[in-house]
């Protein structure tokens, strides 16, 4: 009798297949617990590959409790071949300028399981940023899970008004430094980086938060520069609000992680607020995420694509 042993390929070795193919991984932000559920069942129904996320201000200014009870809300629904948890944003510095415990937060995640994590060391020097990030890179290899950054400022989640975007966009202000690339990969040796060249978080705080997002230009040049750079697979935070014809140019150009946040946020909330039913808005969550999936980024049916074929 032949056995058979499935390898399931590590979230680092998809990310790397996602970019060679052009192709990306969709990150999805659950901020509420009960979105965990229909994101996972959507992105299975679609055959497709995704990495369900939380970042620490989901858990701080929303409702996704911990590291820990997202694991354990993930865990109830995981489905190994087709989803990866992923620790999102944990800043060195916050959106409120509070100076963070982030080293003890990545730990307690990686101990709970999560299998890849995001340091954000973006508010502060670069040098600080490359200190701080290798501190995280050295423990996340040690356990052998792959390592998030982030260099330049992708701005939004602050609190106060509202960015001139189009002055914003023009003048390449907090955009990602080419040289500066260089020299942070090589020195902190994450896999991934979250690059700003034109995208923005979606607002999070007071009623900015419902407000639909400014529709976000990409420098596709000055990602290619960054690409050719870094060499590394590229992350996009903000994909929700992105001219669709700039993100999917974006993504064959480098870009391997696609973060989605407030999209699905807020057709929870929306649905949430006209039905007082979680499951009404568990439904607005599946429809939205297959529609992500599906008619927005053209994924469905990928996921063989970036998973690799399952060795035997
Ligand atoms: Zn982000």
């Amino acid at each position: 009798m032949i056995m058979k042993t499935i390898q399931l390929q590590s979230t680092a070795d998809v990310v790397n297949n996602a970019k060679k193919a052009g192709m990306m991984v969709p990150a999805f932000n659950v901020p509420y617990l009960p979105m965990v559920e229909p994101v996972i069942r959507a992105v299975v129904d679609q055959d497709s590959f995704a990495l369900i996320e939380t970042a620490r201000l989901e858990w701080i200014k929303f409702e996704a409790r911990s590291p820990a009870a997202v694991m354990e809300e993930f865990m109830k629904w995981n489905e190994p071949d087709y989803v990866r948890i992923h620790l999102d944003h944990v800043p060195v510095i916050d959106e409120d300028n509070q100076r963070v415990g982030f080293l003890s937060i990545i730990k307690e995640a990686i101990e709970l399981g999560y299998q890849s994590v995001m340091v954000d060391g973006s508010r502060l020097s670069l040098e600080e940023n490359i200190e701080a990030t290798r501190q995280v890179v050295e423990m996340a290899h040690q356990a052998g899970v792959p390592c998030e950054a982030e260099l330049g400022a992708v701005l939004g989640h602050e609190a106060g008004p509202p960015l001139p975007y189009e002055e914003l966009f023009e003048s390449g202000l907090g955009f990602t430094d080419a040289k500066e690339a260089v020299r942070f990969v090589r020195e902190t040796d994450c896999d991934w980086l979250s690059v700003a060249i034109g995208n923005i978080h979606g607002a999070v705080s007071g009623a900015l938060k419902d407000k639909k997002k400014v529709e976000a230009r990409l420098n596709l040049d000055h990602l290619e520069r960054l690409c050719q750079a870094t060499g590394i697979p590229l992350v996009l935070h903000g994909g929700s609000g992105v001219k669709r014809e700039y993100l999917l140019a974006a993504i064959k150009k480098g870009i391997a992680k696609v973060n989605i946040g407030t999209e699905i946020r807020q057709a929870y909330e929306s649905a949430l607020r006209e039905s007082a039913s979680v499951a009404a808005a568990q439904d607005a969550v599946y429809e939205r995420t297959c529609w992500l999936i599906r008619d927005y980024f053209g994924l469905a049916g990928t996921r063989e694509l970036v998973t690799g074929q399952p060795e035997i």
